[in-house]
């Protein structure tokens, strides 16, 4: 039966188009199915990093900051995010963590919303960050938080609704939240639709100026390969610039910034969301990482991605015996984000043998088997042999047994 589906997994390899994109990374024997936590470096970024730092730093020292791009990187690189998110330049700007990016939108987002909206309405199941962020803004704002499914937040969304907070991917089961929906109900509402990108950007087009979303966050060392804690970043619609009221008014966002002057004056556009001195390295580092989506179109990465995840799955049915793993994930590709998520009794001990035999995901405890698919540097024949040492696995773990039964 293996045969079966390794040889299938040829042929899809074979007639994978993103195929060759495979070599810019720095892989092993392995399969590397945690690229959704910490994508995999692309071959290129240490001499380009070894440049940054022996004459970039080394060398021009303090006149890097303006022959080596380094004050104008923040924006830059936020327009090559762009184009994998649906947004124009000068609607990004990259910098700080996912974290302080929820705190200033969602308090940019309250204010923008104006008087009378006291309610904020955050994903019931979001990544915890996001949700203690949201938290604290309300409580520093004066909002009231409004914990919801994503699904039930349009019926919800009213007189009061300031904004709503939702990752566009659940980061535990994957599902793929319809982001076009809800941000047309939230505007019906007179709401602003904050998004966390997370888990979309890098791997499904996200439409951000198409649908009108008002602010969105993301990572960039997930499906962005940015390398680990590389600066996230922050969108503001366009309309939204000219009003946008950044609650951490850093100097780096001031209109003249060697002006040094003691008032405030926000400077124009995306580059309002910066706050103080980037983090050059590892912004740097990203930016070279950005180099692997030159030529790449994201919905070609979306269709292999929706592929790779049908297969998976099909594998995982075959090879699994009925009832030891169960997928969360959802089964029609427009709830589906880019990986798949299987619920096992015994997910930490399969989860840590996965790895020893050169199989990583991860686990989201207690009972979460995380794979997830990252287009440019996973193949077919990657999947199937997931699914095989996932069967292999379970063999040599015993099924967990109901008390009465032990
Ligand atoms: C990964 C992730 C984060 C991470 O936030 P950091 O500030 O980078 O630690 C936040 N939100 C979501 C939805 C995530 O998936």
């Amino acid at each position: 039966m293996s045969d079966t589906y390794a040889r299938r997994a040829a042929e899809l390899d074979r007639a994978d188009g993103l195929g060759v994109h495979r070599k810019k990374f720095v892989l092993d024997e392995g399969v590397y199915l945690d690229g959704n936590s910490l994508g995999a470096l692309p071959a290129h970024v240490p001499a380009r990093m070894a440049d940054v730092l022996a004459r970039e730093w080394g060398e021009l020292r303090i006149r890097s900051w303006d022959e080596s791009g380094w004050w104008t990187a923040p924006e830059r690189i936020g327009d090559r995010i762009a184009p994998l998110v649906g947004a124009a330049p000068g609607r990004i700007v990259v910098g700080d963590s996912t974290s302080v990016n929820v705190f200033k939108a969602v308090v940019a987002a309250a204010r923008l919303a104006g008087e009378g909206r006291d309610e904020i309405l955050v994903d019931a199941t979001t990544f915890p960050t996001d949700g203690y962020i949201a938290a604290s803004a309300a409580r520093l704002t004066g909002h009231r938080i409004v914990p919801l499914d994503p699904a039930e937040m349009a019926a919800a969304a009213g007189p009061r609704t300031a904004l709503a907070l939702v990752n566009h991917v659940d980061y535990r089961t994957g599902r793929l939240q319809d982001l076009p929906g809800l941000t047309a109900a939230l505007h019906a509402a007179g709401a602003l639709a904050v998004w966390d990108l997370c888990h979309s950007a890098g791997a499904l087009p996200v439409g951000l100026d198409e649908h009108g979303v008002d602010l969105a966050v993301g990572c960039t060392y997930k499906y962005l390969n940015g390398g680990p804690g590389s600066p996230a970043y922050l969108y503001v619609a366009e309309r939204h610039q000219a009003a946008f009221d950044s609650p951490l008014p850093g100097w780096n966002s001031h209109a003249d910034p060697f002006g040094m002057t003691p008032g405030y004056q926000a400077a124009d556009g995306a580059l309002r969301g910066r706050v103080g001195t980037p983090d050059i390295l590892s912004t740097l580092a990203l930016e070279s990482a950005l180099d692997v989506w030159d030529g790449v179109a994201i919905e070609d990465v979306r269709a292999k991605s929706l592929a790779l995840t049908d297969f998976f799955l099909e594998c995982v049915e075959a090879y699994v015996p009925a009832g030891r793993v169960v997928s969360v994930t959802p089964e029609a590709h427009g709830e589906r984000g880019s990986q798949v998520a299987l619920r096992c009794a015994e997910a930490p001990a399969v989860m840590a043998e996965l790895i020893r035999r050169g199989v990583v995901g991860d686990l989201r405890r207690p009972d979460i088997l995380r794979f997830g698919f990252t287009p440019l540097y996973v193949g077919f024949a990657d999947a199937e042999r997931a699914a095989r040492v996932l069967a292999e696995v379970l063999a040599d773990v015993p099924a967990h047994l109901p008390p009465a039964q032990v």
